[in-house]
C-alpha cells in the first residue's frame, strides 16, 4: 500500500539509535498493516534486547550534554519540533490512520493534540524552579534544586500512536532528560515520523531513540538496564503491573496510564441534547478504543427513555467505513482480536440479559468492523460493566438517585475519567467530590488537553500527564543543605 504523502521521506521504517536508522542486528523485520483491509504498509525492523541496550547507552552519553544546556536552548528545539509537527500535521495524519484505522479527522486532531505538549513544556522547561526553604538554625540554608531524572525509557499504545509518545517525549526532554521508546507494534510508523521531525528540529543524536519489536525482549531491557532511571508506560492494568514489578528490582521511578472504566452519569436535570452529544463523542471517538472512552452510562429513571431515544438516533447517524476517506466517523478497530473480544463482551451481556438498542455485532463491511451499539437495562453483574470494552459500545444503566449513582460509578477497581451531566450546582461539588476518579468532566465529553494533569488512581495507574505536574515526573528534587555560615 502506498501512502499519498507529501514529503515520502517521513515514512522510515528502521530503528533510531543514536541519531542512525539502522536494521535490526539479526536484519529481522515485522509487518505493519492497515486495518482496513489488512494491506501491508511497511516492513519495520524488528529489534530486541541487545539493540535497545545500545540505544540506552547512546542516551545515557547523550543525556550529559543536552541537560547542561541552558532551558531556554531545549525550549527552542522543542519548540521548533512542535512547528514540525504542525507543518507536517496532514502527512503524519495519513500515516496514523493507515496503521491505526481512526478516522483522519481524528487523526489530524491527534497530531494538533501531541504537538500541544511540545510547545507547552518547551515553555515549562524554563520553570523548573527550585526553592529556598526556613532551616532550622541561623547558621543553616536549605536550597532545593530539581533535576533531570536520567535516561527514560517509554512503552507506548497503539490507540493514540502520536500523542502517547509526545506527552512523555516532551516533559522527559524539557527537564533535561533523553529518552529510548518503545511503540506498540501495530503503530510504529507514528513514532518513527516523529523521530525524524525531531532530528529535523535540531534534537542531538543520543537524545530521543525509538525501537520497535519484540516488547518482552524490548521491555525486559528497559526494566532491568540500570541506567534507565525511569519508565513511564501507557498501555493495559496487567501489562502496567508487571512492568511496574520489574522496575522494583532496580528501583526505577514509574508513571502508570493504565486502563480505564468511566462512568457517564446524567441526571434529570440535565441538558440531554448536551449530554447525548457528549455521550456521543466520548464513547463513540476512536472507535471506542481510548482509556477515557465513557463505559458506562448511567441515566436518571425519569429520562432513561428518552435519552436512550436520543442516543440510538445520534447514533445511528454514525458512517462506519475507511477513515481515509473523508466523512466517515467511525473507523474499523485495531486487529481481529479487538473485533473478538469486544464482540464476547457484547454477547456475554446479551445472554446476561441486556437488551440491543443498535447494532449488536460485527459489521456488515466484515474485517475489523464493528456496529456501534446501544446496550440498555445493562446491570452492574454484566461484562460490559466489570471490563474496559474498547469499542464502540454503549452500555446504558438505570438508577434513582445520586447516592445509588455514586456507589454504582465507584464500584470498579479503576479510577480514570468520570463524566456527570446536570446543572445543580450543589451536586456538581457534591458528585465530583465523591467520583473515585482522576479527571472529572462535568458537563463536557472530552477532557484532554495539554494544560490539564491527566492521570489516574487506583488500578488505572499513578503520575501525572500534561500540565505544570507533568513535569514532576521527569525531575528529582535535590536537598542541598548549607552550614557554618
Ligand atoms: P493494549 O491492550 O493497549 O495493546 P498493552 O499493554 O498490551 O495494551 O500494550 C501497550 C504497550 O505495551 C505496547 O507497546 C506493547 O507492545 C507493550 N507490551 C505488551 N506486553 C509487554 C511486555 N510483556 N513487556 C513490555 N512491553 C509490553
Amino acid at each position: 500500500m502506498k501512502l499519498p504523502l507529501t514529503d515520502p521521506s517521513l515514512l522510515k521504517t528502521r530503528a533510531y539509535i543514536d541519531g542512525k536508522w539502522l536494521d535490526a542486528n539479526n536484519g529481522a523485520t515485522f509487518s505493519v498493516s492497515n486495518p482496513v483491509n489488512g494491506e501491508e504498509i511497511a516492513k519495520v525492523a524488528k529489534v530486541g534486547a541487545a539493540e535497545t541496550a545500545q540505544a540506552i547507552a547512546a542516551a545515557e552519553r547523550a543525556m550529559l550534554e543536552w541537560q547542561a544546556r541552558p532551558a531556554k536552548s531545549r525550549a527552542q528545539i522543542l519548540r521548533r519540533w512542535f512547528d514540525l509537527m504542525m507543518d507536517n500535521q496532514e502527512d503524519l495524519a495519513i500515516i496514523m490512520t493507515a496503521e491505526q484505522g481512526k478516522v483522519l479527522q481524528e487523526s489530524r486532531g491527534e497530531v494538533a493534540y501531541g504537538a500541544a505538549f511540545m510547545e507547552w513544556f518547551g515553555e515549562q522547561a524554563k520553570r523548573i524552579d527550585g526553592d529556598v526553604i526556613a532551616a532550622p538554625s541561623s547558621d543553616k540554608r536549605i536550597v532545593c534544586i530539581k533535576q533531570a531524572v536520567g535516561v527514560v525509557a517509554a512503552i507506548t499504545p497503539w490507540n493514540f500512536p502520536n500523542a502517547m509518545i509526545a506527552r512523555k517525549a516532551a516533559p522527559a526532554l524539557a527537564a533535561g532528560c533523553s529518552i529510548v521508546i518503545k511503540p506498540a507494534s501495530e503503530t510504529p510508523l507514528s513514532a518513527f515520523a516523529m523521530a525524524e521531525l525531531a532530528e529535523r528540529a535540531g534534537v542531538p543524536a543520543g537524545v530521543i531513540n525509538v525501537v520497535a519489536g519484540s516488547a518482552a525482549e524490548i521491555g525486559g531491557e528497559m526494566t532491568s538496564n540500570p541506567t534507565v532511571r525511569k519508565l513511564t508506560f501507557t498501555g493495559s492494568t496487567p501489562v502496567g503491573k508487571m512492568l511496574q514489578a520489574q522496575c522494583a528490582e532496580t528501583m526505577k521511578k514509574t508513571s502508570m496510564e493504565l486502563g480505564g472504566n468511566a462512568p457517564f452519569i446524567v441526571f434529570e436535570d440535565a441538558d440531554l441534547d448536551a449530554a447525548v452529544e457528549g455521550a456521543l463523542i466520548s464513547k463513540y471517538r476512536n472507535s471506542g478504543q481510548t482509556c477515557v472512552c465513557s463505559n458506562r452510562l448511567f441515566v436518571q429513571d425519569s429520562i432513561y427513555q428518552s435519552f436512550v431515544e436520543k442516543l440510538v438516533k445520534a447514533t445511528a447517524k454514525l458512517k462506519v467505513g475507511d477513515g481515509l476517506t473523508e466523512g466517515i466517523n467511525i473507523g474499523p478497530l485495531v486487529n481481529s482480536k479487538a473485533v473478538a473480544d469486544v464482540d464476547a463482551l457484547v454477547q456475554a451481556s446479551v445472554s446476561a440479559g441486556a437488551k440491543v438498542a443498535l447494532g449488536g455485532g460485527v459489521h456488515e463491511l466484515g474485517g475489523c468492523f464493528y456496529q456501534p451499539t446501544i446496550l440498555t437495562e445493562v446491570t452492574p453483574e454484566m461484562a460490559v460493566f466489570r471490563n474496559e470494552i474498547f469499542g464502540p459500545v454503549a452500555p446504558v444503566l438505570r438508577f434513582s438517585d445520586e447516592a445509588e449513582v455514586i456507589a454504582m460509578a465507584n464500584d470498579t477497581k479503576f479510577g480514570l475519567a468520570s463524566y456527570f451531566y446536570t446543572r445543580d450546582i450543589g451536586r456538581v461539588w457534591r458528585v465530583a467530590e465523591a467520583l473515585e476518579f482522576g479527571i472529572v468532566g462535568i458537563n463536557e465529553g472530552i477532557i484532554s488537553n495539554e494544560m490539564a494533569p491527566f492521570g489516574g488512581i487506583k488500578e488505572s495507574g499513578s503520575g501525572r500527564e500534561g500540565s505544570k505536574y507533568g513535569i514532576d515526573e521527569y525531575v528529582e528534587i535535590k536537598y542541598i543543605l548549607m552550614g557554618g555560615l
